[in-house]
């Protein structure tokens, strides 16, 4: 595997792999890497002929009371884990290889990104998208892959690249789990064993809402209210928001008769964590 630290590199490698007539995928991640990660690198090897991920703990996305500084950090046995994936390339820019000085140039997707987590907190979409743009400029991916687990996500960038005709198709792989359910994220690693608990009633939530939809229910504002009243058995975890919407719009729904996204977020102390399901599913 090619750790790359460089833009200039980075182009290089990836414009060499594409006059070889090979098709490039790029798997963008924070690090501290698991199996949902290494899952999206799987599908990317199988699809493409070369394989980049990217390894960049993204300062534009965090809020300013947000864990940027405390994000885990662990380089060398993501590094590990990738050679064993056979990953062709490696991107691990520093933040000032990524942001030259004076950088004021953001991309947007306006009203998507005020959607779900975008309500609780300001700018980071804007962040995923000013950095995957630049991802996309750098590596010049044909296909990138993007995790189920950050559905708005998804649909955010699935949206810039089809405003901006980035050349790039983007797939999206379904969310891996721990065997009792919990959605895997880099950020259970702040988990205490109580918490690691507490936090399951994300995934209990929306399966009582998936319960409850497969009863016949499907008035939207009861199934919230099916899926709110299982956070009120936990009280170590702060529910932030639990929604039905389009998957595509983000917008609410009155009613879950046509394809719709249910997402949930939740403080376990300090730690947010997201999750959610599609019905019908
Ligand atoms: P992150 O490192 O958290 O920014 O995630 C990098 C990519 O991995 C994103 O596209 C995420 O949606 C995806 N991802 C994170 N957790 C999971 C999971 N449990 N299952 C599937 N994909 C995931």
């Amino acid at each position: 595997m090619n750790v790359i630290r460089t833009i200039h590199e980075m182009r290089s490698a990836s414009r060499a792999a594409r006059v070889a007539g090979k098709c490039l995928g790029l798997v963008p991640t924070m690090g501290a890497l698991h199996e949902g990660h290494l899952s999206l690198v799987r599908a990317a090897k199988e699809q493409c002929d070369a394989v980049a991920v990217s390894i960049f703990v993204n300062p534009l996305q965090f809020g300013p009371k947000e864990d940027f500084a405390k994000y885990p950090r662990t380089f060398e046995r993501d590094c590990e884990l990738l050679e064993k994936e056979a990953v062709d390339f490696l991107f691990a820019p520093a933040a000032e290889e990524m942001f030259p000085p004076r950088a004021v140039t953001y991309v947007t997707v306006e009203g998507l990104s005020e959607k779900l987590c975008g309500r609780s907190r300001p700018g980071h979409f804007r962040g995923v998208t000013t950095v995957v743009s630049k991802l996309f400029h750098i590596v010049e991916p044909d296909a990138a892959f993007f995790g189920q687990k950050d559905a708005a996500q998804a649909t955010i960038i699935r949206r810039m690249v089809r405003d901006l005709n980035f050349p790039v198709e983007i797939v999206v792989g379904p969310i891996v789990r721990e065997p009792d359910g919990l959605a895997m994220s880099s950020r259970n690693a702040y988990l205490g064993p109580q918490q690691r608990r507490a936090a399951l009633v994300l995934f209990r939530a929306l399966t009582e809402v998936r319960n409850r939809f497969d009863q016949g229910e499907r008035n939207a504002g009861k199934l919230i209210a099916a899926g709110k009243q299982e956070f009120r058995t936990e009280p170590a975890v702060r529910l932030d928001y639990l929604e039905i919407v389009d998957p595509e719009t983000l917008e609410p729904r009155l009613s879950v008769s046509d394809r719709s996204l249910i997402a949930v977020a939740g403080f376990v102390g300090s730690t947010r964590l997201i999750d959610n399901i599609t019905l019908p599913g």
